[in-house]
């Protein structure tokens, strides 16, 4: 059988995926089986942030690799707590919870939000105020933290107690703050699985000051948005805000499973000892990885994410093809004349891999792609899109 057949045959079938099997990588590239190569434009959904192999993070991984692979929580370790401290001091968080992924970032910090307000305000505050268009995850919690029924309808009854509101409806979160007990408000500053559409400033800024005033947490989820794919290290930063948990993963880990969810002043005494854990949160080769990659993170670095951006957005809005592009940094959703698919199928054929959001085109290239092979990519998606 081959690797199609073997797929269907042991695989669970929940992915509908592209008829490429890729088979290994360098930077911005990567091989199928048959040795085509291709620019890639989706670094698995917004992962290895530095691309294929790169050498300092493959370096850091693996000399962690072989001193110490895992120990559980059991026992103190050395990269779990340079990593918190590293991204306390990058971004003004107290504390830092790790798991493995972005649904258990968000299912870690709606579980905080839930404690703090029950604790603070009474056993029946537990409402979470989601925006519809979202995606937090796959996650019976954080499925219904998702504002989008189509990913709800086969999995009723999902956790009780989540509320949604239009992206931009500053009245209706108002109106659930005042008429329901509200624990906390989740959104993402850009959304990704929902179009590639950011949120308005008026809107993210508006929020955080109703949040403030009436003791409702403001969570914002960077499980893509985050670790300078915006061209900030974090998408909220922004905005001028400052949120009360911030959950993050994907390119945090580079390409190990790694989600992290940081506390801010009000919510840094939520967690005590037992009430929430991981055994492999904070794996010492993941978070080895993770410090490299957030330590080059820097402001010079986020520079150059935002010229490459201004480079596409002036390629790509002068193609004939392309109606829209929404986005920040380098997490670019294109909304093209062709349909998608067609689109889509075009620029594979012609060896670059973007990936889609809705009925868009979306860029999530490495954040270090060279502007050579950007110009190469930009030009395989203008011929397409005509
Ligand atoms: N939150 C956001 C904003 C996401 O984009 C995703 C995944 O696409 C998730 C949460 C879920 O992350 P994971 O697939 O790592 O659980």
């Amino acid at each position: 059988m081959n690797i199609k057949e073997l797929d269907a045959k042991y695989v669970a079938n929940t992915y509908a995926r592209f008829p490429i099997e890729i088979v290994r990588g360098k930077g911005s590239k990567l091989y199928d089986s048959e040795g085509k190569e291709y620019i890639d434009l989706g670094t698995g959904i917004g992962v290895s942030i530095f691309g294929v192999g790169d050498e300092e993070w493959v370096k850091a991984t693996t000399e962690q690799l072989t001193t110490l692979q895992h120990t559980s929580n059991l026992y103190y370790t050395s990269p779990c707590v340079k990593l918190a401290k590293l991204l306390c001091e990058k971004t003004g968080a107290c504390n830092v919870f790790f798991s493995n992924s972005g649904a258990e970032a968000n299912e870690c910090a709606i579980k905080a939000a839930r404690k703090y307000a029950q604790e603070k305000k009474g056993a029946d505050y537990n409402k979470i105020i989601t925006l519809n268009n979202s995606f937090h995850g796959r996650t019976i919690t954080t499925l219904a933290a998702t504002g989008q029924d189509t990913f709800h309808k086969d999995f009723l009854p999902l956790t009780e107690g989540f509320l949604y509101a239009d992206a931009g409806d500053l009245e209706a979160i108002e109106s659930y703050i005042a008429t329901q007990k509200v624990a906390a408000v989740m959104i993402e500053v850009v959304q990704g699985e929902g179009g590639v559409v950011a949120l308005s400033e008026d809107f993210v800024k508006g929020l955080s000051e109703l949040c403030n005033k009436n003791d409702v947490l403001l969570v914002v989820d960077e499980v893509q948005t985050g670790n300078g794919r915006t061209g900030a290290l974090y998408g909220y930063m922004k905005y001028g805000i400052c949120p009360d948990i911030v959950t993050t993963a994907k390119g945090l880990g580079g390409g190990l499973p790694l989600g992290a969810t940081m506390f801010f002043e009000k919510t840094k005494d939520v967690y005590t000892p037992g009430t929430h854990g991981s055994t492999f949160g904070g794996n010492p080769v993941a978070t080895a990885g993770a410090y490299n990659i957030i330590s080059r993170l820097t402001d010079g670095f986020l520079g150059e994410v935002e010229k490459k951006h201004d480079y596409i957005v002036k390629e790509l809005s002068s193609c004939e093809g392309v109606k829209s592009i929404t986005g920040m940094g380098l997490m670019l959703g294109i909304e093209t004349v062709k349909d998608v698919n067609e689109v889509l199928k075009c620029c594979q054929d012609n060896g670059i891999l973007p990936i889609k959001a809705k009925t868009k085109l979306r860029l999530l290239p490495p954040l270090n792609i060279s502007f050579d092979e950007l110009e190469k990519a930009i030009d395989i998606i203008k011929n397409a899109c005509v």
